[in-house]
């Protein structure tokens, strides 16, 4: 039971030189409350490896990720959508987050680690088959996951997604897929404005009304998430680890606590030793209060295990 941490210095470099919540503390935070927890499991840091054109166009419109690395600056910052923006060290942040997904698979299916946890930033989950937006640029999970069912012949993989937006990406990029399970738990109505229209057997949706508790959120990721899952018998799972339902974060307005996510996490892990030995990939989405990133992310990532 080994846990690995793939982050990369370049993750902290993408900034948009002005206020944002979205900012390069965060995996810094994150990083320096991973060197100092005591996990239950010898752990091991990695530093990520770009992600290459052809993963990223196996999950990806082509013509989309060739537009993102003509439009990324060498000087000054553009703006893709009032959320999403690059500077000139974005387009690198972008490639080590989508890689450190790609290298946490290796790690897990050669059985290098049993969980394995991705510090990166930019974010992933908004960005769709062929569009960038809320904070995200390539879908980090869904390159992982695309990896993972190429390379490796799975055909059974859930993904956990708990950041209180909805991952309309994922969701975009997996809906005709059986092969991927979807989970996503998020505050509704909000952003980026969530539509029951695409849902399926594969795609197990819980939103969330403003002001949801902790015992409201267990209740109903229990019933809709848990035995669907076990009955799925996942060869792999990832969570797209988002923090920002966290009652302290600024950007959102549900009410959940450290003990919430280790709670989950513990329900997952419980399935997927039952499913898959515990292979975990867990990849960072949102979470903007750096305080409750610092407690959180290491009691998520030591659950795994
Ligand atoms: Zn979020």
């Amino acid at each position: 039971m080994t846990i690995a941490i793939v982050s990369h210095p370049q993750c902290a470099l993408h900034n948009a030189n002005f206020t944002h919540p979205e900012r390069p503390e965060r995996i810094e935070v994150i990083q320096d409350a991973l060197r100092r927890y005591h996990f239950d499991a010898p752990i091991t840091f990695y530093e990520a490896p770009d992600a290459t054109r052809e993963q990223l166009e196996n999950t990806h419109a082509k013509e989309y990720v060739d537009y993102i690395f003509a439009i990324a600056p060498t000087e000054g910052v553009v703006t893709l959508d009032p959320d999403t923006w690059m500077n000139p060290f974005t387009l690198n942040a972008a490639l080590c987050a989508a890689g450190a997904v790609v290298l946490a698979v290796d790690l897990v299916m050669k059985q290098i680690a049993q969980a394995v946890f991705c510090n990166v930033r930019p974010p992933g989950h908004h960005a769709e088959f062929d569009k960038a937006m809320g904070f995200c640029f390539f879908n980090n999970v869904a390159v992982g996951v695309k990896h993972a069912l190429d390379v490796y012949n799975l055909s059974r993989i859930v993904i956990v997604d708990f950041d209180v937006h909805h991952g309309n990406g994922t969701q975009n990029i997996f809906q005709n897929d059986e092969r991927v399970l979807y989970c996503s738990s998020f505050e509704h109505p909000f952003y980026p404005g969530y539509s029951a229209e695409l849902d399926n057997e594969h795609l197990l949706a819980v939103p969330l009304p403003a002001g949801t508790n902790s015992e409201e959120f267990r209740s109903k990721v229990q019933t809709a998430w848990f035995d669907k899952i076990a009955a799925f018998k996942p060869q792999l799972v990832f969570f797209s680890a988002g923090f920002d339902a966290h009652i302290k974060d600024p950007l959102a307005n549900l009410n959940l606590v450290e003990a919430d996510y280790v709670w989950l996490t513990q329900q997952i892990a419980k399935i997927a030793k039952e499913c898959c030995e515990g292979k975990m990939i867990s990849v960072l989405e949102g979470g903007y209060n750096l305080d409750a990133l610092a407690h959180c992310v290491p009691a998520h990532v030591n659950a795994m295990v």
